[in-house]
C-alpha cells in the first residue's frame, strides 16, 4: 500500500512519511512497516504473517509503481486524486480515485494480478450502484494474448468513442496502450486498433475525448464465404467445438456441411460470446425451423433473446447491458433480412422456409 494512517489519524503517502514513527493499515489498522529504499518503491507493508481482509500482501511493485504513475498523470491533467481512497459504503478501496469539477468521480483499478470473475462482477457493480464510474487498466500479466481471447478479455469494457476496449498499462514505460475496436469473426484472433498513450504528451482529458475513427466493420466478400467456411469448420474442430455442433446437427437431422449459408457469420462482431457466433446462429435456424411460417415480432425478438442468453460471456465491466444485448438481437434481425430468411409484412415476419432447410447433400 502507498499510504498508511500515522497515530493522529493522519493519512501519510509512503513518499513523505518518516522514519522512527510509528503507522498503521488505514484497512485493519494494524501496524505496517515502511518500505523505502533506492531500488524498492517507497510503501507501507503488514508485518509478515497478518491477515488484512483490505489489502493483499505481495503488492507487486508493478502495481505500487503503477499506482503512482497514474496517480501523477491524473494529477498533471488537473484531477483531484486521492490513492487507496477509503470508500465506506461500499467496504472498496480503488486503487485511485479521481475527480474532476462537475464529473462523477472515477474509480481506477490497476490490475496487475489474477480476479476472480465474481470479484470483478462485484467490485464494478459495487462502484456504479454508488455513482463511481470505473476504469480497468490491466498490468504486464494481462498483455499477452488480448486478440486470443486471452485473461485480458473478461475486462472488456465499451464506449460510444471506442467501441469495445481493453486498456493495458506498462509501467516499465509509464505508458498505456488503449486496444479499441476489438471485433471477433469466428476462430480468428481478434481485430482491434491500438493507440499510444504517452502521459508526457497528452493529458487524460484528451485521451478521454479521443473519438478515433472506427474501422468499418469486416465483411468477408462474397466470392470468399465458401473459402472461409472451410477455414472455419477447420479451426472449430482444432478449437473442440466440431463434435458437439455435429452432434447437435445430426439431432435435427443435418450436420454441419448441410448448414445453410446464412448459418456460417461472415460479418465481425463485438466479443461478447463465449462461443463462435455461429453456435447462436446455428440455434437460430433449428428455433426458426420450428416455428409456423409467419411470427409476430415480440416473439421473433424472444426467440432470439432465448437463444443468444445462454452463450453470452460473463463480462461483468460492459456498460448498458441491455441497451448492448437489444443492438446485437436487432442486427441478427438485419442480417436475417437481408439473407431473406424474414420477411418483413405489416404485422410481423414471414419466414422464407426455402433458407430454413439444410442444404442437399
Ligand atoms: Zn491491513
Amino acid at each position: 500500500m502507498l499510504i498508511a494512517v500515522d497515530q493522529s489519524a493522519h493519512l501519510t503517502n509512503a513518499l513523505q512519511a518518516k522514519r522512527q514513527t510509528d503507522y498503521f493499515c488505514p484497512g485493519c489498522m494494524a501496524p505496517v512497516t515502511l518500505k523505502r529504499g533506492t531500488v524498492t518503491i517507497a510503501h507501507f507493508a503488514h508485518c509478515p504473517g497478518r491477515a488484512c481482509t483490505t489489502f493483499s500482501e505481495g503488492e507487486t511493485a508493478e502495481h505500487l509503481l503503477g499506482k503512482r504513475q497514474l496517480a501523477t498523470w491524473f494529477e498533471n491533467s488537473g484531477y483531484q486524486v486521492q490513492l487507496e481512497a477509503p470508500l465506506a459504503q461500499l467496504h472498496q478501496r480503488p486503487d485511485i480515485l479521481v475527480q474532476a469539477p462537475h464529473q462523477a468521480p472515477l474509480a481506477i483499478e490497476f490490475q496487475c494480478s489474477p480476479l476472480s470473475n465474481q470479484r470483478l462482477w462485484e467490485r464494478t457493480a459495487g462502484y456504479r450502484q454508488h455513482g463511481y464510474r470505473v476504469l480497468w487498466l490491466l498490468g504486464r500479466p494481462y498483455h499477452k494474448g488480448v486478440r486470443t481471447h486471452g485473461k485480458a478479455l473478461k475486462f472488456l469494457q465499451n464506449s460510444s468513442n471506442w467501441g469495445y476496449f481493453v486498456l493495458l498499462w506498462d509501467v516499465q514505460t509509464n505508458t498505456g496502450a488503449l486496444n479499441y475496436h476489438l471485433m471477433s469473426l469466428d476462430c480468428e484472433p481478434l481485430m482491434h486498433q491500438v493507440l499510444r498513450l504517452d502521459p508526457t504528451q497528452v493529458i487524460v482529458n484528451q485521451v478521454l475525448a479521443m473519438q478515433p475513427p472506427l474501422r468499418a466493420v469486416s465483411t468477408i466478400a462474397y466470392h470468399f464465404q465458401h473459402y472461409q467456411r472451410n477455414l472455419l469448420m477447420g479451426r472449430l474442430r482444432q478449437q473442440g467445438y466440431q463434435r458437439d455442433l455435429q452432434n447437435f446437427c445430426y439431432q435435427h437431422g443435418g450436420t454441419l456441411q448441410l448448414l445453410p449459408d446464412w448459418v456460417v457469420p461472415m460479418v465481425a462482431k463485438p466479443p461478447l460470446l463465449s462461443v463462435p457466433y455461429l453456435v447462436w446462429y446455428l440455434h437460430l435456424f433449428i428455433t426458426l425451423r420450428a416455428q409456423s411460417e409467419w411470427i409476430a415480432d415480440a416473439q421473433l425478438h424472444d426467440l432470439c433473446w432465448q437463444t443468444l442468453r445462454p452463450l453470452l460471456a460473463r463480462n461483468a465491466c460492459i456498460r448498458h447491458r441491455g441497451m448492448v444485448n437489444t443492438t446485437l438481437i436487432t442486427d441478427v434481425i438485419n442480417e436475417l433480412t437481408a439473407q431473406q430468411v424474414l420477411v418483413a409484412t405489416a404485422t410481423g415476419w414471414q419466414l422464407n422456409l426455402a433458407q430454413l432447410r439444410w442444404k442437399k447433400r
